[in-house]
């Protein structure tokens, strides 16, 4: 049996879930379909703990809204008999109350990916007018005459298209760019448990990386999580390698003696996505002057990050101070009347993704196409 829809939102990661939730908070029915078994995509389900792209170079939340509204629900509540001596203990329970933590020149928000899944469920299953289905594949997507009616099962009256891959405007033709391994590289996220050693600055961090590199292995990064005693790798080499890496830290870096993770598998996530060409095309030169758009519905002030095929990052920031602006031309389809898109299907080029692809950036462009694709909806642009 065939039923209709207001709003189809493809893909539930960051981008998605904002997408959804805002649409039907603006009063339409929306569905929600992802191939996984529940909400989080990259943000829930890749090992990350770091969320990106959601505060200004003060450490300032630079979106309100719903990306603030997540960010803010992703705060852990240690419970009072928690808290332990220590300058480390404190960090962490500053953190797990929500507050923003200094990376270099950038400020980034630690979450539990549990926690970002668990949050995204919460609130998907607490907004009327939304209805949400796992284990659901885009299968098929009918456009006629410029516009998409039908998703899957579902006559829909939009579609936005938070896949990632961009795959409802693959289906329908809809002119895309893409990125590939040469301008974003893969890495394997893993947890590192046991390591005792402190990091309090860059100087620290390279100390450990130095010898590694002179080891010959691919770059990598840690990144802080809330756990005790454990790290987030973002490791560019292959699988196989990672098993090596913690045999060589364990035997060679101090505080890394007892260092393990418990995955039994190690798979790369891609970083590269595709991006459909909409109404206006944000481009790398925009963000790194901090260009300001009229229709503008999301700021963004995260660093152009591209990591190369060689797995080294290479990072272009704004200017002190600076924010770019995201208008809302960037998240409507140039060419199929009803299609808008969020996230890392955004409408930039491989220069601008490679800032606005970080999930705070991606929250904040979602809740605008669900706004957008409402408004369009309450009121069609006439011709
Ligand atoms: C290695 C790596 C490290 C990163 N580090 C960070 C970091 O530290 N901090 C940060 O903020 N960002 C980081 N990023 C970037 C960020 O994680 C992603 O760009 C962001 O999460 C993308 O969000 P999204 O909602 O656009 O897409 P995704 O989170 O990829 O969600 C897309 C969803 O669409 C679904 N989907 C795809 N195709 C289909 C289909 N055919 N049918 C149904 N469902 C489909 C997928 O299952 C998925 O759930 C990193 C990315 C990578 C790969």
């Amino acid at each position: 049996m065939s039923t209709a829809v207001d709003i189809a939102v493809v893909g539930a990661g960051a981008a998605g879930l904002a997408a959804a939730v805002s649409a039907a908070r603006a009063g339409c029915t929306t569905m929600l379909l992802d191939q996984r078994p529940a909400a989080g995509g990259t943000g829930g389900f890749s090992g990350l703990t770091t969320l990106c792209g959601l505060y200004d170079d003060a450490g300032k939340f630079l979106n309100g809204g719903f990306a603030r509204e997540f960010a803010e629900a992703l705060a852990e509540r240690p419970s009072p008999d928690r808290p332990e001596p220590g300058a480390a203990s404190r960090q962490r329970a500053d953190r797990e109350m929500g507050a923003p933590i200094k990376m270099g020149r950038v400020w980034v928000l630690s979450y539990r990916p549990e926690t970002f899944r668990a949050r995204a469920a919460q609130l998907i299953s607490s907004t009327p007018n939304l209805r949400a289905h796992w284990h659901a594949p885009l299968q098929s997507v009918v456009a006629e005459n410029g516009r998409i009616t039908r998703v899957n099962d579902f006559a829909v009256g939009v579609v936005i298209d938070c896949s990632g891959g961009a795959e409802v405007a693959r289906l329908v033709d809809a002119e895309c760019l893409a990125t590939d391994a040469t301008t974003q590289a893969p890495a394997v996220v893993f947890p590192l448990d046991g390591v005792t050693r402190e990091f309090n600055s860059a100087a620290d961090v390279a100390q450990v990386l130095l010898p590694l590199a002179r080891a010959g292995f691919p770059p990598l990064n840690f990144q802080a999580s809330l756990e005790r005693d454990q790290l987030t790798v973002k490791f560019t080499g292959a699988p196989e390698a990672v098993r090596p890496l913690i045999e060589f830290l364990r035997a060679n870096i101090g505080g890394f003696e007892n260092c393990a993770t418990p995955l039994k598998e190690f798979a790369p996530t891609p970083r590269a996505g595709r991006m459909i060409v909409g109404q206006y095309v944000l481009t790398g030169t925009d963000v790194l002057a901090g260009r300001k758009f009229p229709d503008a519905v999301a700021r963004c002030a995260w660093p152009v990050e591209q990591w190369g095929a060689d797995g080294v990052a290479r990072f272009q920031y704004l200017p002190p101070g600076a924010h770019y602006e995201i208008p809302a031309r960037s998240l409507r389809a140039a060419r199929v009347e009803n299609l808008f898109m969020a996230g890392k299907t955004l409408s930039a080029d491989v220069a601008a993704i490679a800032s606005a692809r970080v999930m705070g950036c991606c929250l904040a462009t979602g809740a605008a196409a669900g706004q957008l694709a409402a408004q369009y909806l309450q009121s069609p642009p006439r011709k």
